[in-house]
């Protein structure tokens, strides 16, 4: 096999050789923000929202990214050339870069950028077909005064100890509520539930990303004649769904058959979840940036 590429700062280096410094804030502190991407049948699919979403977070945080958003289009299409592939998922990292121990962001001069494109499959195919079981966990979403789940942080230890949780009690992923107890999120993937014909997912000022796979199905809901209200609801909610479904980059679009030991209607992949999968199957070879033919790249970097 070829070696694997990696955008590092303004070059391509090996997989072996792409390493950054331990003084990096993002290494010390999780001080740096990212998005993760996909790429279908060589179409990255959504990008301009990517993009859109991690300036938003950099601004947030007052990180300045070192390149226009076309040049990070460029580079992020260039790191899937480069690698030559044609579906995969793509990592984008812009940490505050080397400093020094204290907090204190002012001493890093420069920020780091790291694309990273490969191949992943977030759940084996078996789970796309039979769904998956989820856990309500006890740490909550942290909450949109205090680090905003809008920001795309590289502070994801909140997500991550719910993962654990999750693993701890033998399921496939874990369900976050907020402080009040409604229902956010998985640890990396919007929820949407259905009833009686409606489909609801909660507003994100709840405490959730506002996922661009969300989004994406939301648009494609309605598209197909669904009604669709963004409302808060609970696990009660969740346990008497007909449906149950999770979105993201990572996951796609995933059927959830069980949460908390109650089986979610006859335990098996719902109509409608299978309906707007096939409608997600379609769309993301079209509504993005196509890596081919040649998006030229070298002026980018
Ligand atoms: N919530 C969280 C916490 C996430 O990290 C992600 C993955 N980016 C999502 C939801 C899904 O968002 P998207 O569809 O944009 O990947």
């Amino acid at each position: 096999m070829s070696s694997q590429w990696i955008f590092l700062s303004g070059r391509f280096v090996k997989k072996e050789e792409a390493t950054v410094s331990v003084y990096d804030h993002g290494f010390l502190y999780g001080d740096g923000v990212f998005e993760g991407i996909r790429v279908y049948s060589g179409n990255i699919f959504k990008l301009e929202e990517h993009l859109n979403r991690l300036y938003d977070s950099a601004q947030s945080i007052m990180l300045n990214v070192p390149y226009s958003m076309e040049e990070m289009a460029a580079i992020i299409v260039g790191t899937v050339q480069k690698n030559e592939l044609d579906s995969a998922y793509i990592r984008v990292v812009v940490s505050r870069g080397p400093g020094n121990l204290g907090l204190d962001p002012s001493h890093c001069s420069k920020p780091q950028v790291v694309v990273i494109a490969e191949e992943l499959n977030m759940f084996p195919k078996e789970l796309y077909d039979k769904g998956l079981r989820v856990g309500s966990v006890a740490s909550r979403r942290n909450r949109p005064d205090v680090l905003s789940p809008q920001v795309k942080s590289l502070n994801y230890l909140n997500n991550i100890l719910v993962k654990m949780e999750a693993n701890q009690a033998g399921v496939d992923e874990a369900l976050m509520l907020n402080d009040q107890g409604y229902v956010t999120e998985g640890s990396a993937d919007n929820i949407f539930i259905v009833k009686k014909g409606t489909i609801y997912t909660p507003p994100v000022y709840l405490g959730a990303l506002e996922g661009i796979t969300r989004n994406a199905i939301i648009d494609l809901a309605k598209e197909h004649g669904y009604t669709l209200e963004e409302k808060p609801f609970t696990r009660h909610d969740v346990y008497v769904a007909d449906e149950v479904f999770l979105t993201g980059t990572a996951v796609e679009v995933i059927a959830v058959v069980d949460v908390d030991s109650r089986k979610i209607a006859d335990g098996k992949p719902g109509k409608v979840t299978k309906h707007l999968l096939s409608k997600f199957r379609e769309l993301v070879t079209t509504d993005g940036v196509s890596c081919y033919p040649d998006v030229k790249l070298e002026k980018a970097y």
